[in-house]
This record gives C-alpha cells, structure tokens and sequence, in this order.
C-alpha cells in the first residue's frame, strides 16, 4: 500500500467525536491525516461498509511464554485481526508470569517480531499472582505495562489490595480486576443456580463475584482511582458497578461476549467449551448485562480469549480448565445479539470497543482523529455467515460458537496504516 491513502464512500463512526456520517478518512505515514491535503493518495472505495476507529481489546490471554502449545503472540494477533481488532492487551498470567521487567521485555519484543496487531502487555499486580506479594509496579511501569492485573486469580488479601490500588494510582495505571472471593466459589465449575442443582455439578455462588466487586468499589473510592472489572457476569455486581459510578467513584466494567449471548442453560449438553470462569450465569444475569451496556454502566466488551489445548479440553467437565477462545467471534456474536436485536445503535456497540477501553487504560487510542496512529477496524453490518472454527487462526479451537450464525462482522483491518486483515476487494492484506 502507497504511504498515502483515502477511504472513501464508507459510513464513518467515532464515537469519541460523536461522529456517524458518509466522509473520508485520510491516513499518511500510519497516522490519520486530513484527506484534503493529500495529493498523491490512493482512493479505496469501502461504499456499504463501516469505517471504525481500530477494535481494542482489553483482556486477551496470548500464552506466550510459555504455553505456546495453545497460541503464540504471532496466532493470536493474527486471530485478533481476523476479527477486526488492532489491539490487544495481554494478560500476565504466562509462564513465566510477566511479574518482571525481563518477561515484559520478552514479550514485547516477541510482539515487535511476529505480532500482526499491536500486543499493549499487562503486569500482574502480585509475584508469581501469588496474592501473597505486590509485584515491582515501577519496574513493570518503566518496561512498558499498560495495566495490572492478576487475572485468573483473585488477590484475596484486602491488605495487600489496599497498597496494589495505592501504588497503582502513583504509577497512573489502572487496575483490570478478576473479582471472585476464592472460598464461596471453591470447587464450582458452573454458575450456582437452578441448573447445577439440576445436573448435580457444584456451583459458583454469583456472591463471589458481589464481594469482590464491593471491595473494589470501596478501595477505588478510597483511592480515588481506577479499577476496572474484569468480565462481570452477575446481577449484583452490575448493580454494585451501577451505584458506585453513580456516586463518581473510577470504577468502569467489561462484558464478554459469551455473557451477552450464552446462559447456564447450555451445561446440560456436558461441552466443556461452555466452561469458563465466571461461568455462564442465569437468563436474569444475561439481562441484566445487556441492560448494562445499554444505560452506560458497562462501558468496554472483552473477549477473555483464553485459548486451550484440545488435549485440556477434552476431559470430563469437572476436570476442564476454564476458558473459552473469543477474538475471532466477538464481532460478530456482538453485533448480532446487540445491534441486530436492537439493543445497542452501532455507535453504542463500537464505543464498547473503542472509546471504552481507551479511557480505561488512559491511552490516545480509539479515535480517527488526525494525528493519531491509523488504526482502523471495517465493518460489514449486514454480511451473513456462519462460525466455522476449523479456519480460525487461533491455535486453539475451545469455542462455544462453531456453527453460530451471525449478521454483521469485520471485514479488514487496518494497524498504522498498513493493512493487517482484509476479505474486501479493494483492500489487500500486506
Ligand atoms: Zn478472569
């Protein structure tokens, strides 16, 4: 692609600049330029199209180091731009645990040689996400971190929370929180409900996510800062994140889209592909997210692709790691539960993955605004089709959604101006 490009024809959506109209959108040198200075620009017709800031997503598990057996930075990129996203926030939870300058360090560099989209890394907020030690916060601030997080665990000790929150705010970055109270959910391996009464499995009380979230809310009051929570699932806690943003308190929440879509329901066909955590919770719950995300009290979506073996997956429920993959479904389940079921408009549905999660990490991203880095996400609203996880190019294949038919999905994208992903004809892939 020539350095200098105009897309033209596309319906243009920025929801951080309230804009929703038919425009060119200029890009020189991968940044985002005004089109009417440029004189030797190649035009792209993208007529019938959607033309979006670059998808973010804030919770994504890449598993390198150290379980690359599942994915590696360069297939998960490469599924995030598959499915429209430009970023991705990787999660700390790797072997080893990126608690340290060094793993950060590895991870970015693998990321600069072979990620296909940008790879923003996030440090864990305890050693090893142990609970027990507060991580070097200034070192993982010096070496790049976006946020913390110590997701897939839960820091249980309030004390040690406390001083995380604390630190945090002083090296300005925010915190992403996994909220569950590790003794109520000991030993669940689904939502605690009138289905795992039903199919005799223990339950995950939705109290473990409450508490946790409560907490938060109190330490993010106290601190005055930033704490998002991760993939809230349950009625409560929504209700908790409600008032505490209500009283101003920096509390901000995520949806995944398999919460948008999926219940508890589902367990009775025994698929461990329905099993993550938190788990899939009741038709109420279901509701009460997607009431959420249309009243603003949950302002990003995430994906918490996490991706597993077949190998892993392929045992008795009971026995199954949590998690499910998302980057290559995202889009297209969101856009067919919320906007085509009438819940979200499409600047609500893209600020949910863009201007959300920008503000959450604080970074000048998920803006086409002139001077910024051209990321860009094209969307095909209306396009049919059906999931089809055999040509995912995630390592891994642990999705609830093979064989979902969908309307609306991403159709190329687009990172500093070169493009990364694209089914379009007018726009090739470099
Ligand atoms: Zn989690």
């Amino acid at each position: 692609m020539s350095k200098q490009l105009i897309f033209t024809g596309a319906r243009v959506i920025d929801p951080a600049r309230n804009i929703d109209q038919v425009m060119d959108i200029g890009v020189k040198d991968g940044v985002f330029a005004d089109p009417a200075e440029l004189k030797d620009a190649e035009i792209i017709d993208l007529s019938g199209y959607v033309l979006a800031p670059g998808f973010i997503d804030i919770h994504v598990h890449l598993r390198q180091p150290g379980k690359t057996g599942a994915e590696t930075i360069h297939t998960g990129t490469k599924a995030a731009a598959a499915g429209g996203f430009t970023a991705v926030v990787a999660m700390p939870n790797t072997s080893p645990c990126a608690d340290n300058p060094g793993t950060i360090q590895l991870i970015r560099d693998c990321a600069a040689r072979e990620g296909v989209v940008k790879v923003l890394p996030c440090g864990a907020m305890s050693k090893n996400l142990a609970g027990e030690e507060m991580a070097g916060i200034g070192g993982l601030k010096s070496a790049g971190v976006v946020a913390l997080s110590d997701d897939g665990k839960c820091i249980q000790n309030h004390e040690l929370m406390r001083h995380v929150v604390e630190y945090s705010r002083t090296f300005s970055l925010p915190i992403l929180d996994h909220c569950e109270d590790k003794i109520l959910a000991s030993g669940g391996v689904m939502h605690e409900g009138y289905w795992s009464v039903f199919l005799g499995m223990k339950g995950m009380s939705p109290a473990a996510e409450e508490i946790m979230v409560a907490r938060d809310a109190i330490f993010a009051r106290m601190s005055d800062w930033k704490i998002h929570i991760q993939h809230v699932s349950c009625k409560g806690a929504i209700e908790t994140v409600r008032n505490a943003r209500k009283d101003g308190i920096k509390i901000s929440a995520e949806a995944t889209p398999h919460h948008i879509a999926l219940t508890d329901v589902e367990i009775k066909k025994f698929d461990t592909n329905y099993k993550m955590n938190p788990p899939l919770r009741s038709e109420e719950d279901r509701i009460a997210l997607i009431e959420a995300l249309k009243d603003g009290t949950v302002t990003v979506i995430a994906t918490d692709h996490a991706p597993h073996t077949e190998t892993d997956k392929t045992v008795e429920f009971d026995y199954a790691p949590f998690g499910i993959i998302g980057l290559e479904t995202a889009v297209n389940v969101c856009m067919t539960e919320l906007y085509h079921k009438g819940h979200l408009t499409l600047p609500q549905l893209i600020s949910k993955f863009t201007e959300g999660p920008a503000d959450v990490l604080g970074l000048p991203m998920g803006t086409l605004e002139n001077g910024r880095a051209a990321d860009i996400t094209i969307l095909a609203p209306d396009e049919k089709g059906v999931v089809d996880s055999s040509k995912f190019f995630s390592k891994s294949r642990n999705t609830p959604f093979n064989g979902y038919e969908y309307t609306g999905c991403a159709a190329a994208t687009i990172v500093d101006g070169k493009c990364v992903f694209s089914r379009i004809d007018a726009l090739s892939a470099e």
